[in-house]
């Protein structure tokens, strides 16, 4: 399928009204990196670090973490990669974890929320994406950001553990990014500040869609009957775009939807200018986007939103369908 998309690999994603879409590639294990080149992905906009911990019986500890870290970033090359750190609690629990007894996981104790209450792990981890970083650009978000308050808690142990590290003697990154993962609707309102505080934002989809709608997202059921192209949900994407433009806050998308060519469109269309996705998705995402006039998409979604449409998917796909 890669062959497929191969004459437009080193293309980029601009549509043909002259709109530039990045797109990145989510992993979480190294065997994910050799998709990197032959995808056409611009850099990894989610590596998923707790599939490492995921995979053993043992917690590893901060060499091998380091080593293991500093690999995927020598395989990157010069293309950027995007560290989310643990993410673990809900749907993934680890094997050498007591797990909690919660009624509602999804719900629970989860995420940065294990890692700013039981920091220990998370400080392991900073270490040692510093130390892989070794004088590299380094670039880190941090899962499950519900409040300010917790981007500012997991900023200061970033910064705690940089201090550190000078303390050792030990390189610092060129340049150092962190972020915070939209996933629940209220970071969406959360004050200017932290817009203005945060040094980029990854709209998590696949949690902040079971959030927006209350639905599971591991449950077909309920899951199925909220579209991603509902007009809530669209329009709710629209705003976080547009607060992020105000503070010129760079944003990107990463749940699944993102590799999805249709959903890819909207969301383009909503103000997202950076998607990352399984790296099989790119070249059909790429595909389609080269292939359309953003412009004329705002236009089909705005007009099917004043008709009071539900979802704008019927109206996209009749005009995907026209464009032949
Ligand atoms: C998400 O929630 O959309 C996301 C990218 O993270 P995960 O699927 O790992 O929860
Ligand atoms: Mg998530």
């Amino acid at each position: 399928a890669q062959e497929r998309y191969a004459s437009i690999r080193e293309k980029p994603a601009t549509t043909l009204d002259g709109e530039t879409v990045s797109l990145l590639m989510n992993a979480g294990l190294m065997a994910d990196l050799p998709s990197l080149p032959s995808s056409g992905a611009e850099g990894v906009g989610l590596f998923r670090t707790e599939l490492q911990f995921l995979i053993r019986n043992q917690m590893p500890g901060r060499t091998e973490l380091a080593e293991l870290y500093s690999h995927v970033m020598d395989s990157a090359g010069d293309k950027s990669v995007v560290f989310r750190t643990l993410d673990i609690g809900s749907d993934k629990v680890l094997p050498f974890m007591a797990p909690q007894d919660e009624p509602n996981p999804a719900l629970g104790w989860r995420a940065i929320r294990v890692g700013l209450d039981k920091p220990g792990v998370l400080r392991m981890q900073l270490q040692a994406l510093l130390r892989a970083a070794n004088g590299r650009p380094l670039k880190v978000m941090f899962p499950f950001i519900a409040q300010y308050d917790e981007y500012k808690a997991a900023r200061a142990e970033m910064d705690k553990a940089i201090e550190r590290e000078k303390r050792l003697g030990h390189k610092l990154p060129s340049d150092l990014k962190t972020g915070a993962m939209l996933e629940t609707p209220s970071l969406g309102f959360a004050p200017q500040k932290f817009f203005e505080e945060v040094e980029f934002i990854s709209i998590g989809g696949n949690d902040l869609k079971q959030f927006f709608f209350a639905a599971d997202r591991e449950n077909e059921r309920v899951r199925k009957r909220y579209d991603t192209l509902n007009v809530s949900f669209l329009s709710f994407i629209e705003g976080i775009a547009n607060r992020c433009n105000t503070t010129k806050t760079p944003l990107s998308f990463c749940g699944e939807d993102a590799g999805r060519p249709v959903e890819a469109l909207c969301l383009a269309a909503m103000g997202l200018r950076a998607l990352s996705m399984r790296p099989a998705s790119i070249g059909p995402v790429k595909s389609l986007l080269r292939r359309s006039n953003l412009s004329e998409v705002r236009d089909v979604i705005n007009e099917a939103r004043n008709r009071g449409d539900q979802s704008v998917r019927p109206a996209v796909m009749e005009y995907l369908a026209n464009q032949g």
